[in-house]
Parts: structure tokens; sequence; C-alpha cells
């Protein structure tokens, strides 16, 4: 008891401050979401580690800004890969990965046959928002096109797929062992004094050694590399990259199959040999891919994602995109469409008409179902010489309605 008396004043009111902090802390905790590690590690952090170096610690890395959401960190898968995006590695994911073997949440439950499920996910750059609480639902066994501008997040959030970048918050439902999901990123690179099929059979042996040797002059065949086998990589161009890349990721025949800009690189054949791959693997293999080529997406895919700014605007079959979008259609007649033109001009439901080049018009209707009855009966009726009347709802209409 004496002893306890001797203790200094000033050492008492700095314990009095050193608790009061930690509570202090400790209630800070319980009203944010943490990063990092889990709460009850920070918690023991802020009690066991000196004051104020425990909640220093907490305050600057282990805390999220904003009130609690509910999204921690959480456990439970070990990292794959660094972190390429953010420099942070290795990755420790801090949503939460579910097992598929468990309930799914509520997003993933909402779409039984969804073989990818985002719900919420958040991406920040430092101040930037690379994606805001993108909900993505792909289902098994589709096409998947993510297509959106320079910018917009799709390499980030194939990234975070693909287990090699972390997101910020949210939650990743990816019903796929990690050995069965194959990961090509848009400009792949391989130790140059390797031969292509020395990288194929090491992409084989790391993720399917069960599968036969064989596999790799399948695959190699598949992406129209066979004649160049047995040549060293360091003299690829960028095109044969992109098909060793396609190669090494569909050797051990994944389940998921993540492309980023599968096609950049190819000249117009080789796009359509790559495509014609892809749509190949329809039904078998889920792919998801990303592009700025809406022409590839209108050609393989049957799901689309439209991103834009981090933002996920339309999510669904390209028919109901192109349902969306307003309705217009090609007018092509031999000669001149001078009068025609003018005809068609005053018509009620024609709200816009440009001529593209001399008896080329383009028309955007307000009521199909009148345009289609019509514009031919017009045609005929100003004397002109039909050459093709086609819908011209595209792809890229339906795009630069969406974000711009
Ligand atoms: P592109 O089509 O041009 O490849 P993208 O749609 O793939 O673009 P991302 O590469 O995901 O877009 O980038 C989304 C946003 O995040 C951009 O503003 C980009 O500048 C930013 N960003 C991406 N990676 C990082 C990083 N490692 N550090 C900081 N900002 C980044």
């Amino acid at each position: 008891m004496n002893e306890l008396a001797e203790v200094p004043t000033a050492v008492w009111a700095l314990a009095g401050i050193g608790i009061v902090g930690i509570v202090a802390t400790l209630i800070d905790l319980a009203r944010h979401d943490v990063t990092q590690l889990p709460r009850t590690a920070w918690a023991l952090i802020i009690v066991l580690v000196s004051f104020p170096i425990g909640a220093i610690l907490y305050l600057t890395i282990g805390r999220v800004p904003g009130p609690r959401t509910g999204r921690d960190w959480r456990a439970t898968e070990e990292p794959a890969a660094p972190d390429h995006g953010d420099g942070a590695a290795p990755v420790l994911r801090d949503v939460e990965v579910l097992d598929p073997r468990h309930d799914a949440p509520t997003a993933g439950s909402a779409v039984t046959d969804a073989i990818v499920t985002t719900h919420d996910l958040g991406k920040r750059y430092g101040e930037l928002w690379a994606l805001r609480d993108v909900d993505l639902r792909v289902p098994r066994g589709a096409i998947y096109g993510l297509i959106g501008p320079n910018g917009a997040g799709k390499t980030t959030m194939l990234s975070i797929l693909a287990g090699l970048r972390r997101p910020t918050h949210g939650h990743l439902d990816v019903e796929v062992a990690r050995e069965r999901v194959g990961v090509v990123v848009d400009t792949p690179r391989f130790e140059p004094w390797l031969t292509a099929v020395e990288v194929v059979d090491l992409a084989r042996t790391l993720t399917a050694p069960d599968l036969p040797a064989a596999r790799n002059s399948e695959v190699l065949a598949e992406v129209g590399l066979e004649d160049a086998a047995d040549r060293r990589v360091g003299g690829f161009s960028r095109g044969m990259f992109q098909r060793l890349g396609l190669a090494a990721g569909l050797v051990s025949a994944p389940d998921l199959l993540i492309l980023d800009e599968p096609s950049s690189a190819l000249d117009p054949a080789g796009r359509r040999e790559v495509l014609d791959l892809i749509g190949r693997l329809s039904g078998t293999t889920t792919v998801i891919l990303s592009t700025h080529v809406l022409a590839d997406v209108q050609q393989v895919c049957d799901v689309v994602g439209v991103i834009d700014h981090g933002v996920l605007r339309f999510q669904g079959p390209i028919s109901e995109l192109l349902a969306r979008t307003s309705t217009a259609y090609l007018l092509h007649v031999r000669g001149e469409a001078g009068t025609l033109r003018r005809t068609l001009e005053d018509q009620p439901w024609v709200t816009e008409l440009t001529e593209l080049a001399p008896g080329r018009l383009r028309i955007v209707v307000s009521d199909a179902t009148e345009a289609e009855r019509a514009i031919p009966t017009l045609v005929a009726a100003e004397g002109a010489r039909l050459a093709a009347f086609t819908p011209a709802t595209d792809l890229e209409s339906a795009f630069l309605e969406l974000t711009s």
C-alpha cells in the first residue's frame, strides 16, 4: 500500500491517459470497419502494444474511414500472388471470400447459377475509387464481356476476381477452386529463353500436373502456335505472346477463364481465330473477358457488363442492352435519296435522320412497328430502288448511350 502511495502523481496521470486512450480506441474500433487484420487482432494490438503505438497502428493502417458497414477483413484464403496494383504484397483478402461448400451471401444466393458474384465491391487507389459498389453476376458457362472506356476499372475488376489485387471493401464469391481458374493478363510476358512448349508445359505442371504432356501441343495448336512450339519466346511478337498467354491459361482446361483484353494485339485474322476459340469454350468453360472492341463482344459474348468510372451501368444479355437503346435502321437506296429523305424527315415517328453517304441513310425511330411497315412503302412510293433495309441498333450506340 505504502509503495503505491509513493508512485508519483505524474505516473498515475500518464497511466490514466493511457487507459482512457485505449478505451477510446477500442470504442472507435467497434464503430469502424477494419482492414489488414481481423477485429480481434486489432483489439489485442491496441491493448497489448504499449500505448499509443498500438492505437496509432490501428488508426493508421487498420481503420477503414466512414461508418461501420460490416465489411471486415476475414482471413479465409491465403495470398496467391503479389499485388501488382498498388504495391501491397503479399495479398491478404480484406473481403469475405466464400467457400462454395458454405452458404453464399444474399447476393450470391439470389442467382443460383452464378459462378462469380460480387456484392458491393469497391476498390480505392489513394483518393480515386476505381470500382464503386459493383454487384457482378456471371452465369455458369457464359462468355461474359466486361466493356468500358479507358480507365473504367475493367483491369482492376478482373485482377480482383483473379486474386491479384485486393478490394477495399465488399464480398467476392468465386465458386471455383483456385487451381481451376485460368488467368491471362493483357500483355503476358515469359522468360525469353524458354520455348513456347516449355512455357505451356510449365503452366501445365503447376496447375494441372495430372493432365498428359500431349495437352501442351493440343493447346498450342488451338491458339495457332503449333509451328512456333519449339522457338524461344524471346523473339515472339506481341500477338504471339498473347496467343501463348492464352495457351498457358487454357492448358489446365480451367472451369473459369479470366482474359484481360484477349485480342488487343492481334491482327484481324488472329482476332477472329481467338474469338472463335473463345466461342467454342461456351457452355463448358465460363469466360470473363474485358475488351474495348465492341464488335468482339457482339460476336462472342452472351452476357455483358458495361462499366464506366468504376460503376457497373448495365449487366445482362446483349439483346437486353440493345433493346434498351433507341431503334435505328440503315436504309440503302441506289443513287441519290433526295426526295425520299425529305419524305422520311416529315414522318412523325422519325426522330433522327443522317445521310451517311449518297443513298445511305441512318434512321432513328420512336415506333419500330410503324417504321418497319412504312419505310418499304415510302421507298416504293418515291420510286427509289431499295438495296438494303436493316436494323442498325448496334452495341456501339447502346454503349455510348450508357457511358456518355
Ligand atoms: P484500360 O481500358 O485503359 O486498360 P481499365 O478499364 O482497365 O482501363 P483500370 O486499369 O482498372 O481501368 O483503372 C481504373 C482506374 O484506376 C484508372 O483511373 C487508373 O488510373 C486507376 N488505377 C489503376 N491501377 C492503379 C494503380 N495501381 N494505382 C493507382 N491508380 C490505378
